[in-house]
């Protein structure tokens, strides 16, 4: 042996690739290939180097051949590197998965010479054009290539010395040369070199030998277990569309299946509802496959979820139904509701979802995100993550830091070395296989797992235990666990709060339209057959759908935007459909003799806002007669949109009113506004600009005026070119480039009431323009209606105004609650939250007073200091290069108020911004005097009602709220529609306790921040 030991293992190296490899797989025979646009022909030949695409097309190929006579009884597989991702098609279903990764296919271990092969395979042009950093190169029309399809005898007795020498390699990488194992190790691979220069592959059983020898007086100190479980992150949609991911699962799921056969000991793990439910639906036999394998314990659904969601954007309800359908998926097709939450590529965690979890009976939770860090590194691996209600869950950090895990050596043991809780826990989990396209290990990986479990230096590695033995074992052997309190924020891929703004605004407008038709069809239903369950079900899939988390926060191709759009305007019109249905139905049992034109109003919201109906006629109509009282009309021309706009009448809050437009004045005392030069007034605010319409002064005016902000609604324009990853990230010095956008190029106050009084300011930039209305009106605050036309590149704007409070913190609303966090950089972790994430509102207040920035469909902000900013739009360039240019239209509402946040109507004006006010037709007709009463009245302003909808599987109303303020009481939940009996339930919709009704309400006791759902029993 050479006396450096580095040349002695670069030889051995060189040895193993150029000698040992080749015999794998030889001889070969060829392969004939055809083609076609579909899997029934007709066939035509295709030679070696023909190049196909473009990205995301399809072929189908027919290879043929004859399996030499010399081979019989001996393993034989093929080669078909056909160009893209490739499936093995067998008796009419996905048999095998073919790809770079998966490149040698099987096809018996004991093969007949002399008899005929033929093999049809479906193949997939991948997108090898999508950069996610950079300008995107033209889309290559042919980009992929035929190359040269062969079969081959495999060299059975040579393949497992091919993995110990493989692996030896592998495990002499994460070794010190000081090491004594060291000079062992490389010591005996020389001699197997030396072997078989002699013998050839005659050395391999002396060779095995000498290798096993080496590892003879090797120890291992390492106290730790390692649950090692086969995945394969297959992202639902990303830099492919939705439509090649089920053609992904498929490939994957095939792979898998074969690896299950031939390794009893393999357990693969797989998440997401919604592709088990593509799977079931399009390759029903591959389905049954699963199920099989799922019974034999070698398949583990996990995970909980519809899919694997965004945790920022997502809303509060529609976290509550990606885990309902997803366990309810999991339970009726695998009789097992699964009990954690695995999002292992989700960037940032809601402080909401402990409670969330421990109300769905989900114990665990993992991912390994958060080591993606930019800053600081997390310290814990596994601890008890507590919520904003005080609920805590056992979490779990996988320490390799990875969920495409590759099974050398040096990352196994890194489970135990970068194991922060050493003291606490023993174990870890370990995920392993390809990933991020799916595709799942290889035979290598578990081959190597097989030898890691025999090799020194290594911790204890599991065999044949599922990801609940995992959970439930290393749970009950933890102990005393660190707590980590509040979210779990990422610290990176802050621009997804931002990117792709339609996305995001459609889901927001989704998550109001299907709690609106919920609602109303829980009222203009009997809560039976006549409550459209189905229908509802399917838009809510839609949302849950593309709340993915590659979806939603805007880091996908173009393609994926193209569908979403599609399945959002179905969402739309469906769900408008759904609530015009509902709205007929209600409106139409009140009297509607006297009215000329009826119409129906309801607005989800407990207190008034702006409500408007387009219109075209020449005159306008005085007011708006709902029962007795007439309400105001304003004829207001906004962007090219001429509607007539009004207060939401009481009577519309929470129920429905009829309502008619009337040529009498107005019997409903409006607000007093007034307008002068540069300045818009209220009966509670006085707005003042200056020459271009920026705001200088905001006064509150109640028994002492008072001035709010400095130089208010703020426009800036910044260098927005982070390090890597476009679409998904900003970086900090993104803030050093604020460009003060102050010129405008008209501002005039155009409304002067009597609803409302408005300014409108027109400014123009780079090649954008934004058009912006401020109005003082039936709003609660301060109203900006906003059009962009937005045309830049690698740019954000923002909109901020510096209030005039003194905090340290900023409080941010998430789901079902809120959050505070710092307006100072003091420390790193401090620091790294200079954009973040919020649902409806972000609220800056000192003791006595403070104000709200209200969003309808915005989801990123920064606070520094006392300047209070929403993020509005981005512009990556990759990987979808024409992310978010054209026109956007959007409002976000400044909310002045006096008092602590808890004493002001912050959340209840969040809801009333965000719910439209639904005005539909109704025909003239007979029905009942007098109005609808609220359909649920609660009796404490510290209780939202989030949700009212048909229990899934019973005629009971489900009533889900929140304590929205942080604080505790009871109060009394009434129903004109008359309550029977009540009970306290969880998530699952399961009825844990009844409660008492007494004359007719339901009293109940509240926790800060607790998640009540309620069933009832209607008369
Ligand atoms: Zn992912």
């Amino acid at each position: 042996m050479q006396k450096h030991s580095a040349i002695t293992l670069k030889r051995a190296t060189q040895w193993f690739q150029s000698q040992v490899q080749p015999c794998l797989d030889r001889p070969r025979a060829p392969l004939t290939a055809e083609w076609s646009m579909s899997p029934e022909g007709p066939w035509e030949s295709v030679a070696e180097g023909t190049t196909w695409g473009p990205a995301f097309s399809e072929r189908w190929f027919r290879l043929s051949g004859t399996i030499p006579m010399e081979w019989d009884g001996t393993e034989v597989a093929f080669f078909a590197p056909l160009g893209g991702e490739r499936t093995w098609w067998k008796d009419g279903a996905p048999h095998v998965g073919i790809d770079g990764e998966h490149p040698r296919i099987r096809i018996a271990d004991e093969a007949k010479g002399g008899s005929r092969f033929e093999a049809l395979i479906q193949a997939y042009a991948m997108g090898s054009h999508v950069r996610v950093f950079g300008d995107m190169p033209p889309r290559d029309p042919a980009s992929e290539k035929v190359g040269k399809c062969e079969l081959c005898q495999v060299n059975t007795a040579l393949v497992p010395y091919a993995y110990d020498i493989d692996f030896a390699l592998s495990l002499l990488k994460q070794l010190p040369e000081t090491d004594p194992g060291y000079a062992t190790l490389v010591r005996a691979l020389n001699d197997c070199v030396n072997l078989w220069a002699e013998q050839g592959e005659d050395s391999v059983t002396r060779g095995t030998k000498i290798l096993k020898d080496a590892y003879g007086g090797l120890t291992s100190e390492l106290k730790h277990t390692v649950y090692p479980l086969g995945h394969a992150h297959l992202d639902t949609a990303w830099l492919w569309p939705l439509s090649i991911t089920k053609l992904k699962m498929a490939h994957t799921t095939a792979n898998q299946l074969a690896n299950m056969a031939r390794y009893p000991e393999y357990i693969y793990v797989h998440s997401q509802a919604s592709q088990y439910e593509w799977l079931e639906k399009e390759y029903p036999k591959l389905f049954t496959r699963v199920k099989k394998a799922a019974e034999a314990g070698q398949w583990e659904p996990i995970g909980s979820m519809w899919v694997e969601a965004d945790c920022n954007l997502t809303g509060g309800e529609s976290l509550v139904r990606q885990f309902f359908y997803g366990r309810r998926y999991f339970q009726a097709h695998f009789g097992n509701p699964t009990k954690d939450m695995f999002l292992p590529d989700v960037f940032g965690y809601s402080a909401a979802l402990p409670q969330i979890l421990q109300k769905f009976g989900i114990k665990y939770f993992l991912t390994q995100k958060i080591s993606w860090n930019q800053f600081n590194k997390f310290p814990h691996n596994t601890f008890l993550w507590q919520g904003i209600d005080g609920t805590k869950v056992w979490s779990h950090f996988p320490p390799a830091d990875t969920y495409v895990g590759s099974c050398e050596p040096e990352e196994i043991i890194r489970s135990v070395k970068q194991h922060k809780d050493q003291a606490r826990s023993d174990a870890s989990m370990y995920l392993f296989g390809w990933g991020d396209g799916g595709g799942g290990p290889t035979e290598r990986h578990i081959e190597f797992l097989r030898r890691a479990r025999m090799a020194p230096y290594l911790p204890e590695i599991e065999k044949r235990k599922s990801a609940q033995d995992f959970y439930r074992e290393a749970a009950a052997r933890s102990k005393d666990l660190i707590t980590w309190v509040g979210e779990l924020y990422l610290e990176g891929h802050r621009g997804t709060l931002t990117s792709q703004a339609a996305n995001k605004q459609h889901n927001r407008n989704g998550e109001f339209l299907l709690r609106d038709a919920e609602w109303l069809w829980s009222f203009a239903s009997q809560l039976g057959k006549d409550y459209p369950a189905n229908e509802l079900e399917r838009l809510w899939k839609i949302i849950l759908l593309n709340q993915f988390h590659d979806i939603i926060p805007g880091s996908s191709i173009r393609e994926v935007y193209e569908d979403s759009d599609q399945d959002y305007a179905d969402m739309q019109q469906s769900g408008e459909e759904l609530i015009r249905q509902a709205m007929t139905k209600l409106g139409s049992r009140l009297d509607r003799r006297e009215h000329f034109r009826p119409f129906a109003i309801f607005h989800n919201s407990t207190l008034s806002s702006q409500a408007s109906i387009p219109w075209n006629q020449e005159t306008t109509p005085q007011s708006l007669a709902v029962g007795d009282v007439r309400y105001p009309l304003q004829d207001v021309e906004e962007f090219g949109e001429r509607k007539l706009i009004f207060e939401s009448p009481a009577e519309s809050l929470g129920s429905v009113a009829v309502a008619d437009l009337s040529d009498l004045p107005p019997t409903h005392k409006p607000p007093r506004l007034k307008t002068g030069n540069r300045k818009l007034e209220s009966d509670q605010f006085t707005v003042r600009f200056d020459a271009h319409g920026n705001i200088t002064s905001i006064l509150m005016l109640d028994d002492h005026p008072q001035e709010i902000i400095e130089l208010g609604n703020l426009f800036q324009l910044f260098d927005d070119h982070p390090m890597f990853w476009e679409a998904w990230d900003v970086d900090p010095y993104l803030f050093e480039t604020a460009q003060d956008l102050i010129k405008s190029e008209t501002f005039e106050i155009v409304e002067r009431g009597p609803v409302r009084v408005a300014a409108e300011i027109v400014k123009r930039f780079g090649n954008s323009t934004i058009r912006q209305r401020i109005s003082l009106g039936p709003t609660p605050g301060i109203r900006f209606d906003t059009w962009v036309d937005w045309r830049e590149h690698r740019k954000m704007l923002k909109v901020g105004f510096p209030i005039a409070v003194n905090s340290g913190r900023a409080t941010y609303e998430i789901q079902f609650g809120h959050v505070e966090r710092p307006t100072h950089r003091n420390t790193s972790w401090d620091f790294a939250k200079f954009e973040v994430p919020a649902q409806k509102w972000v609220d800056l207040s000192e003791g006595g007073r403070g104000a709200a920035l209200i969003n309808t469909g915005k989801y990123g902000y920064d606070v520094e200091g006392n300047m209070l900013r929403l993020s509005l739009l981005r512009s990556p360039k990759a990987p979808d290069p024409d992310c978010d240019m054209g026109e956007h239209r959007f409002s976000y509402v400044l909310l002045p108020h006096y008092g602590l946040l808890q004493q002001s109507q912050v959340v209840a004006a969040s809801y009333s911004v965000n719910a439209p006010v639904r005005v539909v037709p109704l025909e003239p007709g007979e029905g009942a005097r007098g109005e609808v009463p609220r359909f649920l009245g609660i009796s404490s302003e510290d209780l939202v009602i989030e949700t009212v909808k048909k229990a899934e599987d019973a005629p009971l109303l489900v009533v889900r709220m929140y304590e929205c303020h942080n604080t505790r009481g009871s109060a009394t939940l009434t129903c004109p529609r008359g309550i029977r009996r009540a009970w306290l339930a969880d998530l699952n919709e399961t009825p844990d306790m009844e409660l008492d009704v007494v004359e007719g309400g339901v009293r109940l006791d509240y926790r800060p921040f607790e998640i009540i759902t309620l069933l009832l029993e209607l008369d």
